[in-house]
């Protein structure tokens, strides 16, 4: 296999293209099943483990947008795209557990935070958003997801649905975070259906008070269907775009 990323002929960008094509068949013909717009899903490649040529090789396929699950990996890797790609208009999701330490590191990659599962974390984000502003850093409040904890349970992080209204206010109140929707993982002790089905009506309902928080960002590479049947808007795919991930996330 060619190690080049430097154009559009090599084995490894054939693979993605071709992958590309077949996530793309599989979301049109949930959104026909669904009597859904193909327009409002949006597919976010997760890059994790896999290095930043590889986002490159997605850069020059049309992609824009990246999902990272680590601070650590992920600011590297951004930084990294910038030198392979000078100009690309890549934008970056910060779409796993974050400390309330990183919150700092994560605003200066990170265009969306779709993570955001307690009022502490919230906070350590206003006050991030806040100090990179006053660097001269970044101009724009933070683009922000509360994830939601659909079972409730507090060890994969999220935060409970009864509590989604109030994190969301506090949000929508702080200036420096811009809510825009709604992120979950399916448990895995519940069906998708199941799981997607209640995290719909706790986003209709921050919908209601928040008509910014249109996005519900739902469904990976085994449950993509399920979260389009329930209204995702951004479907966020690893393994069934860039293929196994043989190391755990640095
Ligand atoms: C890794 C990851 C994904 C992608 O998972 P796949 O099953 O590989 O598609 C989606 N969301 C989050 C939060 C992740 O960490």
């Amino acid at each position: 296999m060619s190690a080049r990323s430097d154009g559009a002929g090599d084995v490894r960008t054939a693979e993605l293209a071709a992958a590309l094509a077949a996530l793309r068949e599989r979301i049109a013909a949930a959104c026909a099943a669904a009597g859904r717009d193909p327009d409002g899903v949006r597919l976010l490649p997760v890059t994790k483990t896999f290095p930043a040529e590889d986002v490159a090789r997605l850069v020059d396929l049309g992609q824009a947008e990246f999902g990272e699950n680590k601070e650590q990996e992920a600011g590297p890797k951004a930084a990294e795209l910038a030198r392979l790609r000078p100009g690309a208009p890549a934008r970056w999701h910060m779409v796993g557990r974050l400390q309330r330490n990183k919150a700092r590191a994560v605003v200066r990659w990170a265009g969306v935070v779709q993570s955001v599962d307690s009022p502490r974390l919230a906070d350590a984000l206003v006050r991030a958003v806040a100090a990179a502003r006053e660097a001269g850093e970044r101009s724009e409040p933070l683009d922000v997801l509360v994830q939601a904890s659909i079972d409730g349970d507090p060890a994969r992080g999220g935060c409970p649905l009864p509590d989604l209204p109030a994190l969301a206010d506090k949000i929508a109140q702080s200036g420096e975070l811009t809510l825009r929707g709604v992120m979950a993982v399916a448990p895995r002790e519940m069906t998708p259906d199941a799981a997607f089905s209640a995290l719909a009506t706790a986003a209709d309902r921050l919908r209601n008070d928040h008509p910014s928080a249109v996005e519900l960002s739902a469904g990976m590479s085994g449950d993509l269907e399920q979260a389009i049947a329930h209204g995702s808007t951004w479907v966020r795919v690893g393994t069934a775009l860039l293929g196994g991930r043989r190391l755990a996330s640095p």
